[in-house]
Formats: structure tokens, C-alpha cells, sequence
């Protein structure tokens, strides 16, 4: 018989009532089920049945955002440093819901997934918060996507004008139209279009639930959110098509390119490695300090991907698995800043030997460039498409500088709210890290001078402009 610990909560009142604090009792003997209820009675919801899990989305989380395992093993706390318990009560739990109940059925398909996949769902009203933040709701009507009625059984295939489509493969397409559904469509659409649905008898149902799980587990950052999945995975959708280098690549490489994008930033917290490692969080402990984030993306992309119900990988064949899973670890750590300089210097070297699309390994490198690229490409984008991601970045470093005084930690000063100008953090960044990491791929691929590296020239004048 294990023994009990306290756990610490703080509970959303929700509806503008304060947050509760309340202390649960957790055993490690308690079964998912039982801690489930323990929680629910917490929060003053009683077990009403068997399904409860399916009508209700449950979300423990520390302050800092990191998402906890709200079951037996629940770390312990202190009163000073409560989770964050949120519980979410659908409405209606139908399994058949018209257009106007999509919200509804989105929570509940979450929920579902959640409890296939044991990961924690994101609340759907942080959602609607943040593209109202994002967006206002001035967002013309017309350029909704009209959802059909969706069933939980079969979800909703989606149709596109094929002018959007076209428009998906070029990095001006103006991601702040779409809504997370329409944008998780538009990432299916990138695997059929690719034809990747059709060489590795992928089913249409696997990838939707893959991508809602997918949804579900990034959160509402200012900038690591699922917009930003989005927007990197077109970006390298669209770096692949205008230099054409979609025909070099592999089916395989291509779908490993897409995954990778897809999951790079899953779960991401919203404060960097330097954070994790100075305040030994639980990442930085579990992975010893080593990309403590990227190697939790990947950790939670394979979780989802470890699923039957959501495994788009799982008709591959052992060796394309293998091989697949490898290179998509490896463009996810790629993602990594504080790895730049070195891989910059591996890629650096092949070109100037001679850049060789015969080796496995410069071709692997290549990936994890494009991937690179594709992380940090906002300023490709036109200004009113790309400059709102400039002030949601800085949101995000100043709430993490600004944690770091409040806890005495080391803060870096492009994160100072004190010291850091929009002008000036951006003149560095495109200058010394975007232009010399586009221009070296632009040896490697064609087309990259014209619709991509002279966009971000022009960014780059237009933020010397405001510094001046
Ligand atoms: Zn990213």
C-alpha cells in the first residue's frame, strides 16, 4: 500500500467567480478513473457516469502552463505552487451535431482523444479567447470555411476553392484568414495533394483525428501555438513548391518533412530551454538539460503517433518507419537555436564540396534545414501578414522575462521588456540569423532569391526604417 500525498489546487471558478483552493488526497494506488473523481469532486462535480470523461475535458497544468499528468502519478506540490485545475462541461454530447454545434463536437472528439492517447486536451474556450485576441471578429464571413454537419464517427471531409489551394503552395498565403478547424483541413489537404493518402494507404480518418489530437495539444501561447504549427508547415509546404524541390524529395521525405512540422511544437510551454534548465523544471530534468523542449515535442508527437486511432505512420513499413521516425527526431531537434551554428556549419561544408542529393546524409541535413527555415520565417511573409507575430513573440519573451525577475532567475535581455525595441530585435534577427541561414540554402535550392530571400531584404528595410 503506496502512501498518500497532498496535491494543491487551485481551481477556476470560472464566470468571473475567484479561483478556489483546494487539497486533494492522491495515492499511486488510485486507478486513472478514481484520481479522475477525485478531481471532479474537487471542483464540486459530482461522477455522474461512466462517460464522464467523455463529456468533460479535464486540464491540470502548473503556473507556468506545463501540463501535468492528471492521474496516479501527479507530481507533488506545496501551497505555494498549486496547479491549475480546469474542468470543461460540454453541453451536449450527441454523436450527431449540426454546423452550429461543431464547437461542441470539436470538445468532445478532443475528449475522446484525450482518452485514447492519455494526453490532456486544451480547453475550447482558451481557443475561442485566443483567435478573438488574434483575430477580432472581424474576419469577413465569406472567407469562412462553411462546415458541413459533422458526425463523431466520420468526420466532415472539407472542400477548398481550388484558388485557396493554389495559393497554400506560395509563402504569401495570408494564414490570419482561417480558424485552428479550417487550418488542421488545410494540413490534410497538404498530405493528399502530395498523394501521400494514396502511396501509404494513410486513411482520411486517421489523419483527421491525428491532426485534431494534434490541435489539442498545442496551447494558447501568444507564439508557440497551433497557428504557428500551421504556419511552419505551409512554409515549408510552400518552400517545397516554388523551388521546386518537391520532385527531388521522396514520398518519404516528404511526409517526414510534413509530421515533423506539424509536431515541432507541441506542448510547448511558452518559456524557452534557458528557462526550463535555470528553473530545473520537470523537462529540463527529465531530458538533463539537453533541448529539453524539442525533445518533448517529439516526445508528445510520437505519443499521439503511438495510438492506433490516430497513427498515420502505422500502414508504413518497418524500415520506412524507422527511418521516418529518425529523420523526423531529427528535424525537430533541429529546431533547437542553440544548435544554429553547428548545424549551419555541417550544411555550410557539403555546399561548398559540392552539394551532393546522392548522400543520405546531406540529404537528411537538408531536411533539417528546410525545417530550419521554415521555424523562422515570418518576415518571408508580406508585413500585415507577418508583423503580428513580431508583437505576439515579444508577448510571449516579456511574460517569461518578467517571471524570470519575479523569481530571481537569469534573463536574457532580448526577453527585457526594459531593454528590447521591436525595431531593433528584428534588424538583428533578420540580418544575422535569417538572411545568412536562407541565403546558404538558397546555393542548394533555385527560386529561393525571388520569393523568399528578397521578401525578407524588404522586411529588413522596413524595420531599419522604423529604428532610424
Ligand atoms: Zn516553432
Amino acid at each position: 500500500m503506496a502512501t498518500s500525498y497532498p496535491v494543491y489546487l487551485s481551481i477556476n471558478g470560472g464566470g468571473g467567480t475567484p479561483p478556489l483552493h483546494e487539497t486533494v488526497q492522491i495515492s499511486p494506488d488510485l486507478s486513472l478513473d478514481e484520481v479522475r473523481s477525485v478531481l471532479y469532486a474537487a471542483a464540486g462535480l459530482a461522477e455522474t457516469s461512466k462517460n464522464a470523461d467523455t463529456d468533460r475535458v479535464l486540464r491540470l497544468s502548473r503556473a507556468d502552463g506545463v501540463l501535468l499528468p492528471a492521474g496516479p502519478h501527479i507530481p507533488k506540490n506545496t501551497p505555494e505552487t498549486r496547479y491549475n485545475l480546469e474542468i470543461k462541461q460540454h453541453a451536449s454530447n450527441s454523436s450527431s451535431l449540426d454546423a452550429a454545434g461543431l464547437g461542441d463536437a470539436l470538445d468532445v472528439v478532443t475528449a475522446l482523444l484525450d482518452k485514447v492517447t492519455g494526453l490532456k486536451a486544451k480547453v475550447a474556450e482558451a481557443q475561442q479567447a485566443e483567435e478573438q485576441q488574434k483575430k477580432g471578429s472581424d474576419a469577413p464571413a465569406s472567407r469562412r470555411v462553411r462546415l458541413p454537419p459533422v458526425s463523431l464517427e466520420k468526420p466532415a471531409k472539407v472542400a477548398f476553392d481550388p484558388a485557396v489551394t493554389e495559393q497554400l503552395k506560395h509563402p504569401t498565403f495570408d494564414i490570419w484568414q482561417w480558424q485552428e478547424p479550417a487550418m488542421a483541413d488545410l494540413l490534410a489537404h497538404m498530405f493528399t495533394e502530395f498523394d501521400l493518402l494514396k502511396l501509404y494507404n494513410i486513411e482520411e480518418d486517421t489523419l483527421r483525428r491525428f491532426l485534431e489530437c494534434v490541435r489539442a495539444s498545442y496551447n494558447s501561447n501568444p507564439f508557440h501555438n497551433f497557428r504557428h504549427c500551421f504556419c511552419v508547415t505551409q512554409m515549408m509546404y510552400g518552400l517545397l513548391h516554388v523551388t521546386n524541390v518537391h520532385e527531388k524529395l521522396t514520398p518519404l521525405e516528404k511526409l517526414t518533412l510534413l509530421i515533423a512540422c506539424i509536431g515541432h511544437d507541441l506542448d510547448h510551454p511558452g518559456f524557452n530551454n534557458a528557462y526550463q534548465v535555470n528553473a530545473s523544471t520537470e523537462l529540463s530534468l527529465v531530458y538533463n538539460d539537453i533541448s529539453p523542449l524539442e525533445n518533448h515535442h517529439a516526445a508528445v508527437l510520437f505519443t499521439i503517433l503511438k495510438s492506433d486511432e490516430t497513427n498515420v505512420l502505422k500502414t508504413l513499413s518497418d524500415a520506412d518507419y524507422k527511418e521516418c521516425r529518425k529523420q523526423i527526431i531529427a528535424c525537430i531537434l533541429a529546431t533547437d537555436m542553440a544548435k544554429h551554428g553547428e548545424i549551419m556549419g555541417r550544411f555550410k561544408g557539403f555546399v561548398e564540396a559540392g552539394f551532393n542529393f546522392d548522400d543520405a546524409a546531406q540529404r537528411s541535413v537538408l531536411l533539417q534545414m528546410i525545417t530550419k527555415c521554415a521555424d523562422i520565417s515570418n518576415e518571408v511573409r508580406p508585413k500585415h501578414v507577418s508583423e503580428p507575430w513580431v508583437d505576439n513573440l515579444l508577448e510571449e519573451f516579456f511574460t517569461q522575462s518578467d517571471r524570470e525577475k519575479a523569481e530571481g532567475l537569469p534573463f536574457a535581455p532580448f526577453m527585457d521588456r526594459e531593454k528590447v525595441t521591436k525595431s531593433g530585435a528584428q534588424v538583428g534577427f533578420i540580418g544575422f540569423v535569417m538572411i545568412p541561414l536562407f541565403e546558404l540554402v538558397g546555393k542548394v535550392l533555385p527560386n529561393m532569391e525571388e520569393h523568399v530571400i528578397a521578401p525578407i531584404r524588404k522586411a529588413l528595410e522596413y524595420y531599419k526604417g522604423l529604428s532610424a
